[in-house]
């Protein structure tokens, strides 16, 4: 079926021992070595990869020919790194490289049988529930409380005996008890996350677990039609995640700074003249509106959201403008990528790279039913997830996608959990529900609609001069109508709204807790 995947994970298991791995596959060879010590398992580093090897022949090669400075700076600082989607700036050049050699397998790994996936995700459970059990302070006193040994985590079923982690318990015991013996920030590849509360966790990713979830997403980029040669650009939030495309602008990838004038945006638009373009749903709008407004042509041929929750009529609206098709992305900054959409716009889970699992009352859903993702990192080994909470909702599907591709299908993600508000009766009210009403307000700039108590609504309103008293009574007519009886609404006008942090903007919060799982949405 899939022999080379089980050498690899074979070959990852094993200690005390120098490994060479030839990774050959159409045009792509990798020879690397790496050094694992003896007793913890711990992975030093790649010494020797092809990234090193192919940079230092090119940096020889342009110094025989007397050309320094500029062109040799910008190689050193990664700018040569051509395939796009690879290069997010947090992560360093060589798992990005190392990546190459794993698309193979990522690849096969789509059209592998069930049976073969759950073995592959079983043994890696293993090795996973062990390592952390034996390496972060975290898991040890879970497993401990829990009365379980890792030794009796052998199969898929035997993981509903792990307590669910959640995301405060992490950052409370970060980097100390959350981080695995052996690794640091120096070592290990940082990601941010930014919850409901705009607090941020930084999450480390082992190299060699940030290679082969890197090698996941490029066969999710692989899937949608995205090749090296197309002009790739993505809309930026961060000026330093802009900054890092920026040095690289001489190749095929290029970053964009959102929030700018309309004519501007999309005069730049029109000047880097995108194949494929990417960002947050709430930014595509944002353009898609500016060029709307503005009239002047932008024809991406392929438009990839991701970040943030994608609503239908965020798809629809920008779909309408560019006159293209959109592919989602789910992904976590603890998982790297969860799920994606194919050709066919069925949204596939990435089972090699996580066990992504649907519960309700701690009990899986039955597919087509609506349950809380709960996620396990089956590769880091820096910060190891295992049952972790994301906070999201979504509904599994038993479906089979016409693609071929034997991944199993995720039917809908409903949005992070406080973007639902909840009404005194315990109703789920969906942000959709509500936001609808502000897209069909013509003049507004931006809305936020805060739930602060069980009974108390804030919409904040950036409001264009032309929004007249009458349709924002009529707007605010509707919320309440949307929200139910019980619920106080209030409108402010505000001049600007914050980002909840790192970029994700989000336009219904509700800081109403309630366990999602066991409720009741109204639609
Ligand atoms: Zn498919």
């Amino acid at each position: 079926m899939c022999p080379s995947a089980e050498i690899t994970a074979a070959v990852l298991v094993s200690q005390d021992s120098l490994v060479f791995r030839a990774a050959f596959s159409a045009q792509i060879l990798s020879v690397q070595s790496s050094f694992l010590r003896s007793g913890s398992s711990y992975q030093v580093g790649q010494p020797v990869s092809l990234y090193r090897i192919l940079k230092k022949s090119l940096l020889r090669l342009l110094a025989a020919m007397g050309i320094t400075g500029a062109i040799t700076g910008s190689i050193n600082q990664g700018a040569w790194r051509v395939f796009p989607g690879l290069m997010l700036p947090d992560h360093g050049g060589e798992s990005m490289w190392n990546a190459f050699a794993y698309v193979p397998l990522a690849y096969k790994m789509q059209y592998a049988s069930q049976d073969y996936v759950k073995r592959f995700q079983e043994k890696r459970l293993r090795y996973i529930a062990d390592f952390a059990y034996r390496n972060t302070r975290l898991y040890k006193e879970k497993f401990r409380n829990a009365g379980i040994k890792p030794g009796e985590i052998r199969t898929l079923d035997d993981l509903k005996k792990i307590p669910i982690t959640s995301k405060a318990e992490v950052k409370e015991g970060y980097p100390s008890r959350s981080v695995a013996a052996g690794f640091s920030e120096q070592n290990c590849v940082i990601e941010s996350t930014s919850g409901a509360s705009g607090s941020v966790l930084r999450v480390l990713h082992d190299r060699y677990a940030a290679t082969r979830m890197r090698a996941v997403s490029l066969r999710t980029h692989l899937a949608q039609g995205v090749r090296p040669w197309h002009k790739f650009c993505i809309l930026c939030r961060d000026p330093e995640e802009f900054q890092e495309y920026e040095k690289m602008s001489l190749l095929r990838t290029q970053g964009i700074m959102e929030g700018r004038p309309d004519t501007e945006l999309v005069e730049e638009m029109q000047k880097e003249y995108p194949y494929i373009l990417a960002g947050h749903p709430s930014a595509m709008v944002a353009l898609a509106r500016a060029v709307e407004k503005t009239g002047l042509p932008c024809t991406p041929r392929m438009i990839l959201l991701g970040g943030e929750l994608s609503l239908p009529w965020h798809r629809t609206y920008i779909e309408k403008i560019f006159q293209c098709p959109t592919y989602n992305k789910y992904g976590a900054y603890e998982m790297i990528s969860i799920a994606w959409e194919c050709k066919y716009h069925t949204m596939h889970i990435d089972a090699d790279g996580g066990i992504v699992e649907f519960l309700k009352d701690g009990e899986p859903v039955a597919p087509g039913e609506r349950g809380e993702i709960v996620v396990t990192n089956l590769w880091n080994r820096a910060m190891p997830f295992i049952r972790y909470r994301l906070q999201d909702i979504g509904i599994p599907s038993d479906e089979v996608c016409q693609c071929g591709r034997t991944l199993p299908v995720l039917k809908e993600i409903e949005g992070r959990c406080d973007d639902f508000v909840v009404s005194p009766s315990g109703e789920l009210i969906p942000p959709t529900r509500l936001i609808a009403h502000f897209f069909s307000t013509p003049h507004i700039r931006q809305f936020r609609v805060t739930q602060k108590t069980l009974d108390y609504i804030i919409v904040q309103l950036i409001p264009h001069q032309l929004l007249t008293e009458n349709m924002e009574n009529q707007l605010m007519d509707n919320i309440r109508k949307a929200v139910g009886q019980g619920i106080t609404v209030e409108l402010e006008r505000v001049d600007s709204i914050p980002e909840t942090g790192r970029g994700k903007f989000r336009t219904v919060i509700s800081h109403v807790n309630v366990d999602l799982a066991s409720s009741r949405a109204t639609y």
